[in-house]
């Protein structure tokens, strides 16, 4: 009996070289997570290679996977645009982040959609033996489980969701809500970060379908599907430990020398209208306004990681981004300070590391977060229990990790008041409130978060099988 993992991604990264592909298992949070039902040989991934590989190289590509116990799903260019870059990323997207106005409801998304999720049952129908475990991940495969339930009527099926489920008035305006819904209650349990995603689910799928609810469980059928939150953590001592290594260490001398002084801010996302970074940049500016004791005195450090820049949305995001940040230096940049040193590109976890390990503050505002990792991974390198967090009230992170500060990132002027707290903020609280959010961190890593997952969707199999005695 094994586990059999099924995602739009492999957890690989793919390097093309003389034409030849080489295939390296990346360290992604669930990779990692998984690491020890993974790496013993008891679970296998089916997903997406991530590029597209022509017809006859694809035996190629599926034997080297196949030592990595991975199997690939085979995406055409034009199921890439219309199921993956169309339906996932302009439909489901904005919709599930609440930003409707962004999202095209286009016919022939949506019919890739589908056929790409019939692709993947196919795949998976070949591999599946018959007490396996199925746990599909995230909002590229939702018609999947009930696609795998009508094949395999007493299959164990958990789905997990990594990004936020909105409220019912929002959902409903999605043409096949229906379709979508029916496809996600074919699992038997359905995972979200928070309780509050688990609250819409539930009342959603009320509303729209002929199921009714006790509490956290769902009857369709007389088939019972239980919705529950796992707030999905991260690998806490790889971060924590990173920080000691000599490479890391060369990094944060580089970073702190000449700079003794300054008091860092650092932000870091995906480019995404979801993650608030126009409004941090306009809350650090009414800061600069409204408090020029701090010029010279702050420096913003903001790393963006370029993403989806193919959609029109993302790539006027990333315009306006370098504007202002182009037009807040010039106003206010000195010779030897700027306040905003801003970095359109990804870097090695090293570079990331030390900078968690040395910034002052770590400004986390997202508009909408699933969970929201940085704020995380910033917690667990801070060794020195010192520095503090600010936090969007819309990042999943905020439900747990309630000693940030906590903003409305529609707030200016609260991300600002925020700012100015976290600046004069005694060591002492500083160390009070990271020791607490360490503690939560540090229990609930990504490894928890799997064992419990698949804890979960064994008690819930177990208790269906005991109703129907
Ligand atoms: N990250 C990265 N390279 C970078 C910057 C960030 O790999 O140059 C990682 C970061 O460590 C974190 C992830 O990207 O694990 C971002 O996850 P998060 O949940 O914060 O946001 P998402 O991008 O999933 O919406």
């Amino acid at each position: 009996m094994k586990t059999v993992i099924i995602s739009n991604r492999l957890p690989v990264k793919i390097i093309e070289e003389n034409d030849e592909y080489t295939f390296i298992p990346s360290e992604g949070g669930l990779a990692t997570g998984l690491g020890d039902v993974y790496k013993s040989g008891n679970s296998i991934w089916i997903g997406w290679p991530g590029i597209e590989v022509p017809e006859e190289r694809q035996e190629e590509v599926t034997q080297k996977l196949a030592e990595l116990n991975l199997y690939p799903v085979f995406l055409t260019q034009n199921e890439i645009n219309l199921y993956y870059e169309g339906f996932s990323n302009e439909v489901l997207w904005p919709v599930f982040h609440y930003v409707v106005t962004y999202a095209h409801f286009e016919q022939s998304y949506w019919d890739c959609y589908k056929s790409v999720n019939e692709k993947f049952a196919k795949r998976a129908m070949q591999v599946l033996q018959r007490k396996d475990k199925i746990w599909i991940q995230d909002y590229q495969l939702l018609l999947l489980p009930g696609i795998l339930r009508e094949k395999l009527p007493n299959a164990t099926i958990g789905f997990f969701q990594h990004i936020p489920f909105p409220s019912y008035e929002i959902f409903r305006l999605i043409p096949w809500r229906e379709e979508i819904l029916n496809g996600l209650i074919g699992a038997d349990l359905i995972g979200f970060h928070t309780y509050d995603d688990v609250r819409h689910f539930i009342s959603t799928a009320t509303r729209l379908l002929p199921v009714n609810s006790s509490s956290n469980v769902l009857n369709s059928n007389e088939r019972q599907i239980v919705v529950e939150a796992f707030p999905m953590g991260i690998d806490y001592d790889k971060f924590s430990d990173l920080t000691a290594t000599e490479k890391v260490k060369k990094e944060i001398d580089y970073f702190r020398t000449g700079k003794e002084e300054m008091k860092v801010i650092l932000s870091i996302d995906r480019l995404d209208y979801s993650k608030g970074i126009l409004e941090r940049l306009k809350a650090l500016e009414l800061l600069l306004q409204a408090h020029p004791e701090y010029i010279g005195k702050i420096e913003l450090f903001m790393i963006v990681v370029p993403s989806r820049d193919t959609v029109p949305q993302y790539s006027e995001l990333r315009d306006q981004i370098d504007q202002f940040v182009g037009n807040l230096n010039a106003r206010y940049r000195s010779i030897n300070w700027i306040p905003v040193n801003y970095f359109y590109r990804s870097f090695p976890i090293e570079v990331l590391s030390a900078l968690y390990a040395t910034a002052d503050i770590c400004l986390v505002t997202p508009m909408r977060d699933g969970m929201n990792l940085v704020s995380k991974e910033y917690i667990a390198s801070r060794n020195n229990n010192d520095g503090v967090l600010i936090l969007s009230e819309m990042a999943g992170a905020s439900k747990e990790l309630t000693d940030a500060v906590i903003v409305n990132p529609n707030n200016l002027g609260d991300i600002m008041e925020a700012i100015v707290t976290a600046l004069k903020m005694p060591l002492d609280e500083q160390q009070q409130r990271m020791k607490a959010m360490r503690a939560i961190v540090e229990k609930f890593n990504v490894k928890h978060w799997v064992n419990n997952f698949i804890l979960r969707l064994n008690e819930v199999k177990d208790s269906q099988k005991s109703l129907l005695t």
